[in-house]
């Protein structure tokens, strides 16, 4: 279950506070989407560390026959305020693109026929997620966001 409060990440999309961690949960997973056929693996991992080095391993491995994404699993993250202003995410989400709080980065959200919805391009949450909301003021009632900005 995705926790509501928003966790602090740093310059490298690494976390600061690391999720709470369940014996049985990995709470992060390495996804690879080949480039040509568009097919998807994912591993889960229970360490951060862990993830980021095997996604860095299949990085080098691969090169651009594949894209390779640390995704977090069960806690949606905030765009770090150090370097994402609200200003910036309003331009974002103009151009189309969203924070997704699993990938930690702005991403495309595509339609997805099968399933009806718009979704992350690369980890493919649904646009109707609470945290995906919560990121992206485009996403808002026009309450929220009367209240947030005034206009
Ligand atoms: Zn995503």
């Amino acid at each position: 279950m995705p926790r509501s409060d928003p966790l602090i990440i740093g310059k490298d999309g690494e976390p600061l506070n690391p999720p709470i961690t369940y014996e049985k949960y990995e709470p992060w997973k390495v996804v690879v989407i080949d480039n040509t056929t568009d097919k998807r693996r994912t591993k889960k991992f229970f360490s951060y560390a862990e993830a980021k080095g095997k996604a860095k391993e299949l990085e080098e491995r691969l090169g651009d026959k594949a894209r390779v994404g640390v995704v977090s699993r069960q806690i949606g993250y905030g765009p770090p305020h150090s370097r994402v202003s609200n200003q910036m995410i309003l331009d974002y989400n103009d151009q189309g693109r969203y924070w997704c709080p699993y990938c930690r980065k702005f991403r495309y959200f595509q339609y997805l026929p099968y399933r009806d919805l718009k979704a992350c391009e690369f980890c493919l949450m649904p646009e109707q997620d609470f945290h995906v909301i919560r990121c992206n003021p485009l996403l808002w009632s026009p309450d929220a966001y009367v209240r947030e900005f005034g206009r």
